[in-house]
This record gives C-alpha cells, sequence and structure tokens, in this order.
C-alpha cells in the first residue's frame, strides 16, 4: 500500500548536523530513504523550517536549505526525485522512485518581500504555511498571545499566492488568521499536520468550524503523530489516532483526510510509530477498523486526488 506523508522536518535536521547521511538508516532520523522505502512512502514532503537555533532567519537560510534538499535528499541518487506537477507525480507513478515535495513551513525568512515567492516556486516549492507557533511579519501563529490575523503584507502575500498556485497550509495559523483567509482566498487549502481539537483540545488542532470549512474548500487535513496533538494523557497509541480520523468523517470529512506525521519535529511518538519505518502498525491498525478502499485513500488517495488537483499541469 502506498503513503503521503505531508509534512516532516528531516531538512531541519540535516540542516543542523552536516554529518547525517539520509540515505542511511541514522538513529537520529526519522525519515530517511531506507525507512521511506521500507513503509512505501511514494511521496514524503520536505519541510523547510527554521529551527531555533537560527536566530534572524533570512531569505539566505532558505536558499541554503533548499541546496541541501536537492544535493543530500535529492542528490544524484535515481531514488529519490521531486515532484513539481501532475506530469511528476504520474512519471514516479511508474517507476519505484520515491516522490519528494518542497514546502516552507513559516513565512518568516521571506521578511515581507513578496517577490521571493516566485523565487520558491521556481526552486521548487509547491507548499507554504504561513505562520510557525508565533507571530511573523505575514500573520499571527496560534500561540501569539494577542490573537490576531494576518497584516496587510500577509495579505499580499496569500493573493501572491493565489496568483502563482503556491498552495496554502493553515497549520499553526491563528484562528483569526484562518478565517480571514476564508474570505480573501477562495482556492482548496490544506492543514498538512494537525488534528481535531474536538477530541484533544490543543490550540494547534482544528475546531470543528475549521474542519467543515476546509472540506467545503475541498481542502485535505493531514492528521499528525505528534503524542501531545492526539491526546492529552500519555502515553499514545496508535488507535488513540483513529478517533480523531472517525471525528473528521463523521464531519463529513473521509475524502479529506490524511496523514502528515511531523516526524522529525517532535521528540516524544506515538506507541508503535517512532520513525517513517513504522507505517505497517498504522495500516494494521487501520484495516482492523476500515475497509482496504477507506485504508488506502487515508494513506494515499486522498493526498493524491488533492495533489492532482492543485499541482501545475506541468
Ligand atoms: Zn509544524
Amino acid at each position: 500500500m502506498h503513503i503521503i506523508d505531508a509534512h516532516c522536518d528531516a531538512l531541519s535536521k540535516l540542516y543542523l548536523n552536516p554529518r547525517l547521511d539520509f540515505y542511511k538508516e541514522e538513529k537520529e532520523l526519522d525519515v530517511s530513504y531506507p525507512r521511506l522505502q521500507k513503509s512505501k512512502v511514494k511521496i514524503q514532503c520536505f519541510a523547510i523550517y527554521m529551527p531555533e537555533q537560527i536566530q534572524q532567519p533570512t531569505f539566505e537560510h532558505v536558499r541554503l536549505m533548499i541546496d541541501i534538499f536537492y544535493k543530500k535528499i535529492i542528490g544524484n541518487h535515481s531514488q529519490m526525485r521531486i515532484v513539481n506537477s501532475i506530469k511528476d507525480f504520474h512519471e514516479i507513478m511508474n517507476t519505484e522512485q520515491t516522490g519528494a515535495i518542497l514546502t516552507l513551513e513559516g513565512a518568516d525568512a521571506l521578511a515581507g518581500n513578496i517577490a521571493y515567492v516566485q523565487d520558491l516556486y521556481q526552486a521548487g516549492v509547491r507548499i507554504i504555511g504561513i505562520t510557525w507557533n508565533y507571530a511573523n511579519w505575514a500573520a499571527d501563529g496560534v500561540m501569539e498571545p494577542r490573537k490576531g490575523g494576518f497584516t496587510i503584507k500577509g495579505k499580499r502575500l496569500i493573493k501572491e499566492m493565489e496568483r502563482i498556485g503556491m498552495i496554502v497550509d493553515v497549520s499553526h495559523l491563528s484562528i483569526a488568521g484562518f478565517w480571514e483567509l476564508m474570505d480573501m482566498y477562495s482556492k482548496p487549502f490544506i492543514a498538512s499536520h494537525s488534528n481535531s481539537a474536538q477530541q484533544c483540545g490543543h490550540p494547534r488542532n482544528l475546531s470543528d468550524d475549521q474542519i467543515r470549512a476546509i472540506i467545503s474548500r475541498k481542502g485535505q487535513i493531514g492528521l499528525t503523530f505528534v503524542p501531545y496533538f492526539v491526546k492529552s494523557q500519555q502515553p499514545v497509541q496508535i488507535k488513540h489516532l483513529l478517533v480523531h480520523l472517525d471525528h473528521i468523517c463523521a464531519l463529513g470529512g473521509e475524502k479529506h483526510l490524511g496523514f502528515g506525521s511531523d516526524f522529525d519535529g517532535i521528540d516524544q511518538w506515538i506507541y508503535g510509530l517512532e520513525n517513517s519505518g513504522k507505517f505497517e502498525n498504522l495500516i494494521e491498525v487501520l484495516c482492523q477498523n476500515y475497509r482496504e478502499t477507506q485504508v488506502e485513500q487515508f494513506l494515499f488517495g486522498n493526498w493524491k486526488l488533492f495533489l492532482l488537483q492543485n499541482l501545475p499541469e506541468n
């Protein structure tokens, strides 16, 4: 069974620790080529996320991470290939290659310069999460106490993303920002790594109204493996994640959910889901609870449909 994982932070670890080899099974890397292979992950999204060690992120840092992505993940290897378009998607499906989608988590490093969106697009980025947890020049994140929405410049960023065809990711975005986005952006958008706030009351999770709004826009939600977004009391098992899945299905989202692990962005894990080589445990629990066709859609088919509807032709 193929898998699409909508979010991981392996790039940040490769940036911080140049000795790590993506093509080896490294203890420190949740997501590595051998692990993706083991689980038959067909497409992995890689986020450009500025680790907190970088105190003042600039666009040069973004360029550096894009370099690392091409050198260390895509490399000269034929095993991995970037997926920029519908054409790329179809092509990797006919090969043994694993696809990689490049995303940006937090627009901080763009420093208000909207023209960088075009540079990012040309470099292969196809999805941008507007904020991380706190405020930046574009909008407030979910943890920013003032609970604001978008700035004027942030609204311009969204217009430019819409014009270029860059997909908006609302994971980490403030609630006010979410509803402003609904007013100013008409395309489908995603929450790449968020769960249901009704099932686990963490600010990073989505309210039922937000989930319904994403569904109404033909968007997509990536259920995430961050244990404290699954259940407030630890330890967390895979079956607890299914509560979120059921909840989103009950809201009409059966065709609008998938997974966004957040591997390499976490230091606690769901029992049995400690790295990308362990998806078989998730598949096993899913198959005990859903029909095989549904399981295939949750793991792969729903993201596939979203990408085929929202990536450029070529
Ligand atoms: Zn994140």
